[in-house]
């Protein structure tokens, strides 16, 4: 369920546009000026906002994956990145897709954010009011149009983990106007069940990133820039 005031501009025009009865290669060609005159309305999403508008047989067929959550570990920006390995079901088990979550808390990182004791629902809270930023290396996610709309909808695409191993380097960045007029499909069925396993998986990822140690090559990087204090706001 999309809640209000967690809508963006784009979905509102969106909204707004889908009331007018329109046909639908009049809807893609408003879609698309929307998105070549305002590049900067894109917002970051939380996981339920990235969720929300996936369809009904996506969500049905996540709910069969199973998860392991492999590690966490430091982006670029200096946030925290979970990594969770899935087998893949149609392919017997011999690929294995990779999904990785980067978690952007709103003030600080997941880090420092961690640090101190807090309450398992503070906890939970902190991982659900994170906005995310996401990849897969599926087909699904790169070559169906979600790799245009995390991009082109909301700034909510993992930059950086493209040539992992079970997709061809890069995928399509092309607006998915027939596939996916309205941009409804923003997570393939992995990363649904990947976000669930991250509420599952609380304990093993707070942990992760309470005693994650910054690798020497990134320490230096990164006290030069401010460290957040701390601790959870009360
Ligand atoms: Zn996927």
């Amino acid at each position: 369920m999309m809640i209000e005031g967690s809508m963006n501009k784009y979905d509102v025009f969106v909204e707004s546009i889908s009331r007018l009865g329109l046909q639908e290669n009049t809807v893609a060609a408003m879609r698309g000026l929307f998105e070549a005159c305002f590049p900067n309305v894109l917002t970051e999403a939380t996981m339920a906002q990235l969720a929300a508008p996936v369809d009904e047989l996506r969500k049905l067929r996540s709910k069969s994956l199973t998860f392991h959550f492999t590690d966490l570990t430091m982006s670029k920006d200096g946030q925290a990145v979970v990594h969770f390995i899935v087998p893949s079901q149609t392919k017997g088990g011999s690929v294995n897709y990779d999904v990785y979550i980067e978690f952007i808390p709103p003030k600080g990182t997941l880090f420092s954010m961690a640090q101190g004791t807090m309450r398992p629902a503070q906890k939970i809270a902190l991982l659900k009011s994170c906005n995310v930023k996401v990849f897969c290396t599926c087909q699904d996610l790169n070559w169906h149009g979600m790799k245009y709309n995390l991009k082109h909808v909301y700034d909510s695409y993992l930059e950086g983990y493209e040539s992992s191993e079970g997709i061809p380097p890069g995928g399509e960045d092309i607006a998915p106007n027939v596939r996916d007029p309205h941009r409804h499909n923003r997570v393939c069925k992995h990363l649904i069940a990947a976000f669930k396993a991250v509420l599952t998986n609380w304990t093993s990822i707070i942990k992760a990133a309470k005693t994650y140690h910054v690798p020497p090559s990134k320490a230096h990087a990164i006290s030069e820039e401010s460290v957040p204090e701390p601790g959870m706001e009360p």
